[in-house]
């Protein structure tokens, strides 16, 4: 909607800039790719593959779905385009909307927009911490100050499937108390029964083994520089066992950045994870990656929500033209345009025809001048200038009227606008 649309821009110009300074290269990618595309990638048995994922056939017969999240068409893209054969990392950062069937609550929608920044290539801590780092550096300049990053490590093959059978251990005689998908779940993915939104899931979770405790010690290393880069950059961060995300692909650091004072149920601005089979599973080299993203609705609401002060994007205007009769509205909007070529935002109502409605909403708008063209100026090829503060009124013939708007406006002192409401 047009209220919010200046959190938008802020957002896409901080980000922007902190990605570009960072090394991300932009890059888009289609809203549809095919459905197996995500399924090889998030994993069968997730809440997005099992039913959130929106999905189609074509009249051709092939299957394909709207992007549940970005990272698979971005990870498709480095294969296809052969970024493997480039110096390693690559960088990407991506904005754009994806989707899921959700079960519409606030701040939730089933169109939303993400921003992704990803690190193909390397699996140094040090790019681990970076991109939580520029997650972090971006909610900050937009002025959300107070967040903590929930932080843990899931290990990689080799350490889960000692994880694996201490979680079988665990729910073994509490299968019957699942809900349907988790009993599934136990039997293929035990894993994702800690992902589970399910009340009767939930609670068991609480007391379920953790899989910091059974990472190997490359894997108990890599977390322990993670954390070490963190400390140096001065990030927030809490231990937290329970964000394991909810895709099959990640592998070690997860993480999920979750606003203070938030109360009911925790809402993350923005998470992510390392990946380090993806690339390989989707058909490419073995390669490392890893990457973040933010829920821009959420990031948005969370800006209004802590009233942080964002200034629009399109300057007030200062000049408004009223015009009567038809041959002063056709110059009207030829003088208009004049304006726009030298950089001067006027205000017009064109629609109205009687002079004074329409200084009644140049005065509403508050600005300092007013460009009144008349019949008598249509045919004179002048302009009437009126300074809006004043009342007092001079005619300028038109090939002047530029110039003179612009030392006018050098000259007068803004006036505040009576309202702040765009008219
Ligand atoms: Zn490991
Ligand atoms: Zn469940």
């Amino acid at each position: 909607m047009p209220n919010v649309q200046k959190y938008w821009e802020k957002f896409f110009k901080i980000s922007k800039e902190i990605a570009l300074y960072y090394g991300f290269e932009s890059i888009e990618t289609p809203v549809l790719e095919s459905a197996d595309l995500f399924k090889k990638g998030i994993g069968l048995n997730t809440n997005v593959i099992e039913r959130e994922m929106y999905t189609l056939k074509t009249k051709g017969g092939d299957s394909l779905a709207l992007r549940p999240e970005l990272t698979g068409g971005i990870a498709r893209a480095y294969i296809e385009n052969g970024f493997s054969n480039q110096p390693q990392p690559v960088k990407f950062f991506h904005c754009g909307p994806v989707f899921r069937h959700e079960a519409p609550q606030a701040g939730r929608y089933r169109a939303f927009h993400q921003a992704d920044f990803d690190v193909f290539g390397d699996d140094d801590p040090v790019v681990d911490a970076q991109v939580v780092q520029v997650i972090c550096a971006t909610l900050n300049e937009l002025g959300i100050k107070n967040f903590s990053v929930h932080i843990n490590s899931i290990g990689d093959k080799n350490c889960w499937a000692k994880y694996r059978d201490e979680l079988k251990m665990y729910y073994r005689n509490k299968v019957g108390h699942l809900c349907q998908n988790c009993k599934k779940r136990f039997k293929e993915n035990p894993l994702r029964i800690l992902d589970c939104k399910e009340e009767e899931c939930a609670v068991l979770k609480a007391s379920a083994p953790n899989s910091v405790d059974y990472l190997d010690k490359i894997c108990h290393d890599h977390f322990k520089l993670v954390l070490e880069f963190l400390d140096e950059l001065n990030i927030p961060y809490t231990l937290d066992p329970y964000v394991v995300r909810g895709l099959d692909y990640y592998t070690r650091t997860v993480f999920e950045v979750i606003p203070e004072n938030v109360s009911g149920s925790q809402i993350s601005l923005a998470g992510g994870g390392r990946y380090d089979y993806l690339i390989q599973q989707l058909g490419g080299k073995p390669t490392p990656a890893m990457g973040g993203s933010f829920g821009i609705e959420r990031v948005v609401n969370e800006m209004r929500r802590r009233e942080i002060k964002v200034s629009n994007a399109k300057p007030r205007t200062r000049l408004f033209i009223a015009q009567l009769g038809d041959l002063a509205k056709k110059k009207s909007l030829r003088l208009f345009e004049e304006f726009r070529k030298n950089n001067i935002y006027i205000s017009e109502s064109f629609g109205r025809d009687s002079v004074k409605a329409q200084l009644r909403v140049a005065d509403r708008m508050g600005v300092d001048l007013a460009l009144i063209i008349g019949q008598k100026e249509a045919l004179d090829d002048s302009v009437i200038l009126r300074e809006m503060q004043t009342g007092v009124q001079e005619v300028i013939p038109s090939d002047k009227i530029i110039n003179e708007v612009k030392k006018r406006l050098k000259k007068i002192h803004p006036r505040q606008p009576a309202n702040n409401q765009d008219i």
